[in-house]
């Protein structure tokens, strides 16, 4: 029978002939426990989790569960509804004003998911006539706000300043373009080279910058505020999208910028409007993280070093990596296939370890990967146990010798 979903039909019987070979399901791990933002019980095995993008650990801060059960007995469970109709309350302004002032910027719009922010922002820029300049590498959300505004989308290679700076000079001097980037690269975990980019685009005419920094919050810059920061390219950025589900430890999403139109976005961005707002405490839950953040130092430099000491000892070991040094708080290891992949991650879960696999079409020129974000509420004694768990799991499936 031929119907909508024959389209799927080659991708249903891949997975069915994968769980045929008795491998767990990566796609349907459900954790019954979760102790804390790097331990979990999953099938009644407690587990190191080392692939939750929980960066700064901020998951099970006292503080900021705190402010989502007083935001939940004194505003109630929801808002059932817009941010322009009944779902603004005093805790989204809140947020708003925490992330002004975390970026030092003059406006924030929080939207219900990071996915959203970037729908809603880059569609609602970029509309029909106008260009989006992206990474080949560029999250989904940015394609599919790039789709939802239907504008013209070039895309150039990832990473590559060069080429870049070649596919803006191809396009009409007038025409306005938005050039999109991310600050750190979450398949691989490389960072991108923002101020050579910056300085591509502004050869260029009618260009306004966007920065992705969902993966960059919290852990890079002197303020947390993301690589671009890091880098020293603040004045030169238009817009920074970012995310309450990794570092701030909740769900929800952000645009924030000093353009003094910005305001105007309220009305017009679809995905904003057209939506229900965060409940009350998940942006009390995401101010009071904030506003933690921005005082996080001893966090971040432990993070660093959980980072560096993963990424050494992996590297020591024989696994191929995603990057030559450790450039953020992602370490992608790749393997040479899906059944290596599935075989390394499953002997891992069974070792205690839980990381993040990741395959094809998420993933750059094919690759398989297991991705291993770490915490800086990684203990070092967890990080030896999660160096001791790879080799074990490398050797039995031989991924490596
Ligand atoms: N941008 C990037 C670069 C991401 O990696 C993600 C999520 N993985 C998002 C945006 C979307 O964030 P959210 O989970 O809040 O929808």
């Amino acid at each position: 029978m031929t119907d909508l979903f024959s389209k799927f039909d080659a991708l249903i019987g891949e997975r069915e002939a994968l769980l045929a070979t008795g491998v767990r399901d990566p796609f349907a791990i459900v954790m019954d426990e979760v102790k804390s933002p790097t331990l979990a019980v999953i099938k009644g095995k407690e587990t190191i989790l080392l692939g939750t993008y929980n960066y700064m650990g901020m998951t099970f801060d006292p503080d900021v569960v705190q402010a989502g059960k007083d935001a939940l007995d004194n505003f109630g469970s929801g808002t059932t509804g817009s941010r322009v109709l009944n779902g603004t309350y005093q805790g989204h302004k809140a947020c708003e004003e925490a992330l002004q002032e975390f970026y030092g910027m003059d406006h924030a719009m929080v939207f219900s998911t990071g996915y959203q922010a970037n729908l809603g922002m880059i569609s609602t820029l970029a509309g029909k006539g106008d260009y989006i300049i992206l990474d080949a590498d560029s999250h989904a959300s940015i394609y599919d706000g790039c789709y939802l505004g239907n504008a013209e989308i070039v895309r150039f290679r990832h990473n590559s300043v060069e080429d870049l700076d070649k596919r803006l000079g191809r396009l009409p001097e007038d025409a306005q373009k938005l050039v999109v980037l991310e600050g750190v690269y979450s398949m691989l975990g490389d960072i991108a080279p923002l101020p050579d980019m910056v300085a591509a685009v502004r050869k260029h005419k009618n260009c306004m910058i966007l920065v992705d920094e969902a993966h960059g919050m919290g852990f890079f810059g002197p303020n947390g505020r993301g690589v671009y920061e890091e880098q020293g390219v603040e004045d030169e950025i238009d817009f920074v999208v970012g995310t309450f589900s990794k570092s701030v430890g909740t769900v929800g999403g952000f645009c924030v910028s000093n353009h003094p139109k910005f305001e105007v976005l309220r009305l017009v961005c679809r995905p904003y409007v057209f939506t229900a707002s965060l409940p009350p405490s998940v942006v009390a839950t995401a101010a009071t993280s904030i506003r933690k953040l921005m005082h996080a130092g001893n966090k971040r430099a432990h993070l660093w070093e959980n980072s560096k000491r993963l990424h050494t000892g992996l590297r020591e070991m024989g696994f191929k990596l995603g990057t030559e040094t450790p450039q953020s708080a992602i370490i992608a290891v790749i393997l040479t296939d899906q059944t290596q992949a599935v075989a390394m991650w499953q002997s891992l879960l069974e070792l205690g370890l839980y990381v993040n696999m990741a395959r094809p079409p998420a993933t750059p020129a094919g690759t398989f990967l297991l991705r291993c974000s770490l915490c800086a509420e990684h203990s070092d004694e967890q990080v030896t146990q999660i160096l001791g768990m790879f080799e074990a799991a490398g050797k039995a499936t031989g991924a490596i010798s």
